[in-house]
Parts: C-alpha cells; sequence; structure tokens
C-alpha cells in the first residue's frame, strides 16, 4: 500500500521539517486505511500560492508575513476541515479564499460603524477623530519640525504649535502640557506635588475608572500618601482643613464622572477648596474647555481654573474629541515643575498625538462634538428613510423608535440625549458584527437597535446594504 508523503514543502510549512512528517499521516488513516484519492493530497504548496500576482500586490501593502501567514492558516483550514476540502482546492481557489480574508490594511484593527448610540465607547475606540485631524496624522507621520526650528536650525520647543492652539482655547492657564493620558496627568501631578507627602481627597471621589484601574492606587503608587477626608455622600470644607497640614502636598479633587450619588449629599468645590492656602489639582476627567449648556453638570477647565485649581487635567479622547492624550492646564511654576519632572519623559506624547490633538483644538467642530448635540429631528429623518428602505423586507419589520444615546466613556453619567433608532429582529445585531465594515448596535428589550447619531450620515447607505446583505443571508 503507498502511503502519502508529505513534500518538502508541507513538512516544512507545518514545521515538521526533521520529524517525521510520514508517521503523522499514518496514524489518521480516513475509513480504517489510507485513501489515495483524498483530496487534501492535492493542494498547491504555500509557495505557489504565493506566486499568484493578487497575492503579491496584496503583500505589497500587507506585508509578505501577513499574506503568508493568511496562506498558510488557509491551507492548514483545508487540511483539516474535509468538507471544505471537497471543493476549491485548486491554487485561484485557494488565493480567492485568503483574498476575501484579508483585512484592507496593514493594521489588524478593523473600522466599525458605530450604530450604539454612546458616542465615547470606550470598547470602540472613545473618540473617533476629524477629518482636519486625520490630516494632521498623516502629515505627521513623516519627518516633521516638531522639535525643530526651520528658521535658523537649532532645536525647538517641542509640540509648541499644539501648546499654543491649547492655551488659545484656554487663556486663564498660564502654562499647558500634554502626556499620554488623562491617568498620566494625574500622576505626573501629583510626582511634582506630593511625592513622600500626602494627598488630601474626599472618599466620595475615591473613584475606579476603569479596566480594575482605581485613582487611589495611582496616586499611592507615585509615593504619595492619601489622606482620605468626609464620607461616600458626604464632605465639608472643615474636613478638608482638618486634614491640611505641613505635610500636605496637595488637595485633589476628582470628578466623578462615570457615576453618581443622589440625595443627602454633599462635596466642596473648587472655589472653596482654593482657599486652604495648599495647591489644589482638579481632576475633571472629559475635558470640556469651557462650560457647554448641553452637559451642565460636566465641569471645565476654564472654570476650573478660575476657580482657583492650580492645576487642572483631563483626558483628551472624551469630551475634547481628540486623541488619546492627558492634558494639564495651571500655573506656570506647577507645570513648569511637572514638564520638568524626570518621570514627564516616560510620559511624553508622540508627535501624532501632537498633530492630532492640534487639529481637534483649532480645526472644525469634533465628530464627538456633532454627535453630542446631533438635532434630533435629523436623527429622525435620517431613521424614517432608513426604515423606509428597508420596508420591501417585510419579514424584519424595521421600525423607528426613540432611542436615548448617552455621552459614555466616563462622562457625564447622569445625561441622555434625545435620539431614534431603527428596530430590527435582534438575531441581526451578531449578525451586523460580522460584516464588513462591522456595524455594532445595541440590544434592547429582545431587538436590534440601530442608532444613527455616531453614524457619519455618509455611511446611512452603507448601514442599508449592510442590513439587506444580513437578510439576504436568511438570519
Ligand atoms: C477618564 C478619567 C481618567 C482617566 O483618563 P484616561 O485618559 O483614560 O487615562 C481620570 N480621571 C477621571 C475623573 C476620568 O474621568
Amino acid at each position: 500500500m503507498a502511503l502519502p508523503v508529505f513534500k518538502t514543502g508541507e513538512a516544512e510549512y507545518l514545521g515538521l521539517a526533521g520529524s517525521i512528517p510520514v508517521r503523522l499521516r499514518q496514524s489518521r488513516p480516513i475509513g480504517g486505511r489510507v485513501q489515495d484519492r483524498d483530496p487534501r493530497r492535492s493542494l498547491p504548496r504555500t509557495d505557489a500560492v504565493l506566486a499568484d500576482p493578487r497575492l503579491e500586490s496584496a503583500a505589497s501593502h500587507l506585508g509578505r508575513a501577513r499574506v503568508k501567514r493568511a496562506v498558510t492558516e488557509q491551507l492548514q483550514a483545508l487540511r483539516t476541515d474535509v468538507v471544505s476540502a471537497g471543493a476549491g482546492t485548486d491554487a485561484a481557489s485557494v488565493v480567492d479564499a485568503v483574498l476575501r480574508g484579508l483585512p484592507d490594511g496593514a493594521t489588524s484593527l478593523q473600522r466599525v460603524i458605530n450604530a450604539t448610540g454612546v458616542v465615547l465607547h470606550t470598547n470602540l475606540g472613545r473618540a473617533p477623530l476629524s477629518p482636519a485631524a486625520v490630516q494632521a496624522l498623516a502629515t505627521a507621520a513623516g519627518y516633521v519640525d516638531v522639535e525643530f526650528d526651520l528658521t535658523d536650525g537649532s532645536r525647538a520647543r517641542r509640540g509648541r504649535g499644539t501648546l499654543a492652539a491649547l492655551r488659545a482655547q484656554v487663556p486663564d492657564a498660564e502654562a499647558v502640557h500634554v502626556v499620554n493620558n488623562g491617568a498620566a496627568a494625574l500622576v505626573l501631578a501629583t510626582l511634582a506635588l506630593a511625592a513622600g507627602r500626602e494627598v488630601v481627597v474626599s472618599r466620595g471621589e475615591m473613584v475606579e475608572i476603569g479596566d480594575g484601574f482605581r485613582l487611589p492606587d495611582l496616586i499611592t503608587a507615585t509615593g504619595a500618601r492619601l489622606r482620605e477626608v468626609g464620607t461616600t455622600n458626604r464632605v465639608t470644607l472643615d474636613d478638608y482643613a482638618a486634614a491640611v497640614g505641613p505635610d500636605t502636598g496637595c488637595v485633589l479633587k476628582v470628578h466623578p464622572s462615570n457615576f453618581r450619588i443622589e440625595g443627602f449629599t454633599r462635596s466642596v468645590d473648587v472655589l472653596d477648596l482654593a482657599t486652604l492656602g495648599v495647591p489644589v489639582v482638579a481632576d475633571i476627567g472629559s475635558g470640556l474647555l469651557y462650560p457647554d449648556s448641553l452637559l451642565p453638570g460636566e465641569p471645565d477647565v476654564t472654570s476650573a481654573l478660575r476657580a482657583g485649581a492650580a492645576v487642572v487635567t483631563c483626558s483628551g479622547d472624551k469630551l475634547l474629541g481628540g486623541p488619546q492624550a492627558g492634558l494639564v492646564f495651571g500655573t506656570a511654576d506647577v507645570v513648569e515643575a511637572m514638564r520638568r519632572h524626570p518621570l514627564a519623559r516616560a510620559l511624553r506624547v508622540d508627535k501624532l498625538t501632537l498633530a492630532a490633538l492640534e487639529a481637534t483644538v483649532d480645526g472644525p467642530p469634533s465628530p464627538t462634538h456633532r454627535a453630542l448635540h446631533a438635532d434630533p429631528d435629523d436623527l429622525r429623518g435620517r431613521c424614517e428613510r432608513l426604515a423606509a428602505d428597508l420596508a420591501d423586507l417585510a419579514e424584519i419589520g424595521a421600525e423607528v423608535v426613540r432611542s436615548d444615546g448617552v455621552v459614555g466613556g466616563g462622562g457625564a453619567p447622569g445625561v441622555t440625549l434625545t435620539g431614534w433608532a431603527v428596530a430590527l429582529p435582534e438575531s441581526y445585531a451578531a449578525a451586523l458584527r460580522s460584516g464588513r465594515p462591522p456595524i455594532v448596535g445595541r440590544v434592547e428589550r429582545g431587538r436590534c437597535l440601530l442608532d444613527l447619531r455616531c453614524v457619519d450620515s455618509a455611511d446611512d447607505e452603507a448601514v442599508a446594504a449592510a442590513v439587506r446583505a444580513v437578510g439576504a443571508g436568511g438570519v
């Protein structure tokens, strides 16, 4: 009986070179004996598949390693899955299958259409960048004068354009600094003001910011000691005053941005904390630069500085709608101490962040801003058009329903944003997620809601087409 023998190429591809691949094949006879007509024997070699011009073209923008991995995986799938091995095992079919599975770009991240109605969805990357910011990223990707003075060829202040743009928006700040994220901004403020000393903070503000990270742990990790005052629901200025002493590095005011305590509560605002005679650090979380009437409970940088905060910290990719970053606004001496701290270098942002941040602050309204301020009637009109577009698919019963959007991302937990959605059968949620691009809706009371608040209106037709494609697939 002739034993199937691996060709050299196959043995190498399986990582079996040097071992005894023949035995491996031998130990898995089909139907009790090895079959000579096993379609798996006729699989093309990896090299032969890779030589296809269509895959060479894919390799030129995705990288050869990525494409080779996809070919290897496809051949492996054909080898192990007898059903699919029965068809499409010739080189051209293998290439077709590989091309279908390859991403459009060289990142494994997939563009997602956010139809959840959650504007800052942490799992979907928080704030989407504006076209202006995307353009700035592309510019910054090459050699740029991020730290270079083109007039005299000398070294220049890193990110000076970004810092100037931020200062122009917040004239009350004597100085501005940018770090990697909001947590880094708080860490750096604590390091500069209170390492080895005490940070006085209310027990009602000891928040967890997500994924198990807690602000109290962050602060003690800097070498500062926490001095907790008040209770979960109430704290008074006297509580703070009793705790402040020669060992106080700063008083910290944290905006509890992802939850709300209601009822018998009391807190002390920055204006009063600033009378204590020690620097007040205000972590406002979301990054509003000035008040927004849509979000009355949300603190902003300008107001916190005017109230007397020495330093205000926040994120760049929440309500500001920019790239991930931590923004620091404050008095010249404290910001300079932060900038000069040895760990500042470990928290510094790259040129891409600086470019996207400047374009966000100086440029047209961000997608985050537009989604937050979307006109409910406009959203309703778009939903009605989508539902009408799908009306011929009677079995899905697409229907326009009220849908309250939320800010999300640890911001404005009490605020609901009046809006609309198209309701589909619940089974559409999973099917739409597996489309290209994936559409992420919200499952509510047994239905899949597509809320268009965070969907670019240019994508409305793509959404309709995706629903149609799912319908045709018979979900
Ligand atoms: C979100 C948030 C942080 C953390 O900011 P990141 O940019 O996610 O690091 C810290 N403090 C508050 C109050 C927040 O809302």
